[in-house]
């Protein structure tokens, strides 16, 4: 089956109990037992498993070529599930410009069960490998990142953790299955937040892992029931909803994508374009490499943060808003949105200036789209000098 058609026909199939080619969504929270412990398709109560639930773990478990997936109720569950795995006295080496959440959960959560991490650029493979400690267990990469879009290497990754006897776990959010499939490059788990692309309708919060190995698969079952960070069958459906159409949204969001970026570059007021399908971008050829696509995420620099406020509230397309992924256009200032709570200087070492946007492109017509931006545009003032 190839990728279009493993959207529409992966995963469990049509409902064996009645045909049903979506899958009904089983509003019930326990099952009836005909004798005690007699369980139909082993179904005994909704936190433990759930015929709707079941449909989106196995489905994603296919997309990404995993044996097992699990779904909870936001990324950030999901990524606090993988973290379970850990014990305490546990070190991890994860990507510097991880996702705000994410970076949150390290700094403020997780110390409290002594689990450290060492923030490194991922890019930087030497960086990396001297990053790994004797407790060491994980190493997490985000690729491509928020907002620079940094474009680690997946498969140089995964040999540095096979050397290390550590497991290799990757947030997919960006790319989507659709693009980049981390397991075949050598990951053993792939997350998600598929409240972004997956569902990709602004309609649903929610977080996807999939494991490589059934050891793997038993073990974060156990934390999934154990911990009760569980998708609810309505969430379960819609993000089997969404995945049916992946395809062709990531193929238009792709196509608008490279349009949008020619007319950011015959922009005098943008200084500095991040995306990876520029040949340019310093991860192009990695992104290239190791996805089909180099997706729909595009910052820029306006060069100040007065003309970035301009060009946001500006804008009519692009709905000003956090998350990505969606129908609609979205766009942002990461410095004071998404990445607000980053201290100033750690955002300057991290390269995210105060005049940089950020868009998610979405379905709209992109004449539509260019002609909203050049009037944005034509409200700013022209504060530094083109480099890219
Ligand atoms: C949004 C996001 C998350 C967190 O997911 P939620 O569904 O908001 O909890 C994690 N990683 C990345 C890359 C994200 O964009």
């Amino acid at each position: 089956m190839r990728k279009k058609t493993a959207l529409i026909h992966g995963g469990t199939g049509v409902d064996k109990a009645t045909g049903a080619v979506t899958p009904p969504i089983y509003q019930t929270s326990t099952y009836k037992q005909e004798k005690i412990g007699q369980l139909k398709d082993g179904y005994e109560y909704s936190r433990t498993a759930n015929p709707t639930r079941t449909s989106i773990e196995r489905l994603i478990a296919d997309l990404e070529g995993g044996v097992r997936g699990f779904a909870f109720g936001s990324g950030m569950a999901a990524i606090h599930a993988v973290f379970n795995l850990l014990q305490s006295g546990d070190h991890i080496v994860m990507t510097d410009d991880v996702y705000g959440g994410t970076f949150r959960l390290m700094q403020r959560v997780l110390p409290k069960f002594n689990i450290e991490v060492t923030f490194v650029d991922t890019t930087d493979l030497a960086a990396t490998e001297a990053a790994i400690q004797d407790n060491t267990k994980m190493l997490y990469v985000e690729t491509p990142t928020n907002p620079l879009l940094k474009v680690t290497d997946i498969e140089a990754i995964a040999a540095i953790t096979r050397r290390h006897d550590l497991k290799l776990v990757v947030d997919n959010t960006f790319a989507t299955p659709y693009l980049q499939q981390p397991i075949a490059l050598g990951a053993d788990i792939v997350l998600h937040s598929a409240t972004k692309y997956i569902g990709g309708h602004s309609d649903v919060v929610a977080g996807l892992v999939v494991v490589n190995d059934d050891t793997l698969g038993e073990e974060l079952h156990f934390i999934q029931n154990s911990t009760g960070g569980i998708l609810g069958p309505q969430d379960s459906f819609l993000l089997v909803r969404g995945l049916r159409t992946l395809g062709i949204r990531m193929e238009a969001i792709e196509e608008t994508a490279h349009e949008l970026v020619s007319f950011l570059q015959a922009q005098d007021v943008v200084s500095n374009i991040f995306y990876p399908g520029l040949a340019s971008h310093p991860g192009h050829a990695i992104q290239q490499k190791q996805a089909t696509g180099f997706g729909g995420m595009i910052s820029f620099d306006v060069g100040s943060a007065a003309n970035a406020e301009k060009l946001v509230e500006a804008s009519h397309f692009f709905t000003l808003a956090e998350s990505l992924g969606a129908v609609e256009s979205l766009i942002s200032v990461p410095a004071r949105m998404t990445h607000a709570s980053i201290p100033a200087e750690r955002r300057a070492e991290l390269g995210i200036t105060d005049g940089l946007v950020r868009i998610s492109v979405g379905l709209e017509d992109a004449e539509d789209l260019k002609e909203d931006l050049t009037h944005a545009f034509s409200l700013l003032e022209k504060v530094s000098e083109k480099t890219v």
